[in-house]
């Protein structure tokens, strides 16, 4: 039987999608062992957040606000994360392999003397334990990790499961955690949080992104993309070369050093589909590419491809749409 902790930072009070399909894993995971699914919910957060935790798989919500999350995030998630283990002595903790769950899992681990393993993209169970896949080598290859210790951490790429479908059914535990946290003076503080001016889907949230490369020549094409993204509803991403070039922000990158992302729909765009960036995108239900030349590796990877010159693929693709769509 596996107990399964499940580390759930709420943003601006809610659960993230992330989350969810995380938590969709971990039912999954507890459902083959007879086993339980604990969520630790941390950030203030309204009453229907339990519920829709319990209704998405949780046998046991525990909940932890605290200001210090605002400005010691990572200490205060790491002692609220240690108080949840001492109260349920889970055999497995999973976090969102983003910003706060790469944070938080190496120091985790070590407080608790558990095994590691980092950025997961799936796993299977072996005699009731979980034994963990990642990409290595920037995709080329799969790694087969899992912990010698009793308790396994594992941080896992999102898209690497699915959420649950709500069960309003499903009956569950809420309790506080009763933790008090001072940080020291020497831990690191947050000082500051630049928010980008939401303008669509957030990228790590959206269903359908466009993602454009060095094959768009410059910034001012991104537009190409823009009136695309607007009659789909997407998100527009990018390849590291558009990144580097300075044509579009840093945060706009997926791939290995970028955003990690996993889409229904990701639209390439002039991208030629190095190792690197699909180690973002792999997730993705489907890839469609858009590039002028038919060798391009990222046609390997795609669904449907189209071969031309985005300059006249991707405007009678927008203008088709709109008038399907009735936009
Ligand atoms: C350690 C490391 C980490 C990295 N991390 C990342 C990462 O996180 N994300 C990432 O993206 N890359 C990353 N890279 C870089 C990666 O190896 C590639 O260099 C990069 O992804 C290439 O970007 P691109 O496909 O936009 O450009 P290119 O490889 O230059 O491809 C451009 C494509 O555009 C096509 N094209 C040209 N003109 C047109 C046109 N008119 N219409 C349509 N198509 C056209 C071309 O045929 C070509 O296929 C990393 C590299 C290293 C070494």
């Amino acid at each position: 039987m596996a107990y399964v902790l499940v580390a759930a930072l709420l943003r601006n009070g809610a659960v993230t999608s992330n989350v969810m399909d995380l938590l969709g894993g971990a039912r999954a995971m507890a459902d083959a062992t007879n086993g339980r699914v604990a969520v630790l919910a941390l950030g203030a957060g309204e009453e229907k957040v339990t519920s829709e935790l319990i209704a998405r798989g949780a046998d046991d919500v525990l909940t932890w606000s605290n200001r210090a999350l605002a400005s010691w995030s990572g200490e205060a998630g790491v002692a609220a994360l240690v108080a949840a283990a001492e109260l349920t002595s889970p055999d497995v903790i999973l976090m969102v392999a983003d910003s706060a769950g790469r944070d938080w899992a190496p120091r985790l681990a070590f407080r608790l003397g558990a095994g590691l393993i980092t950025e997961a993209t799936g796993w299977k169970l072996d005699e009731g334990k979980p034994v963990f896949t990642r990409m290595v080598f920037g995709g080329k290859a799969h790694a087969v990790q899992a912990s010698r210790r009793p308790v396994s951490v594992a941080t896992v790429k999102p898209g690497a499961t699915r959420a649950r479908p709500p069960d309003a059914r499903r009956t569950g535990n809420v309790r506080p955690l009763d933790l008090a946290f001072s940080p020291s003076a020497g831990f690191p503080v947050l000082v500051e949080t630049a928010v980008e001016a939401p303008k669509g889907p957030r990228l790590d949230d959206a269903r359908i992104i466009v993602s454009g490369g060095r094959g768009l020549s410059g910034s001012e094409n991104f537009s190409y993309l823009h009136e695309l993204a607007e009659v789909l509803g997407a998100a527009v991403g990018a390849s590291r070369a558009a990144v580097d070039a300075g044509w579009v922000p840093a945060s706009w990158q997926i791939g290995q050093t970028g955003k990690v992302v996993a889409p229904d729909l990701y639209i390439a765009v002039g991208i030629s589909g190095a190792s690197q960036h699909l180690a973002g995108c792999a997730q993705a239900k489907a890839i469609v590419a858009i590039n002028i030349a038919e060798d391009a590796p990222i046609f390997d990877q795609a669904r449907l491809g189209v071969i031309g010159d985005f300059r006249e693929v991707v405007p009678a693709l927008t203008a088709a749409l709109k008038e399907m769509l009735g936009k």
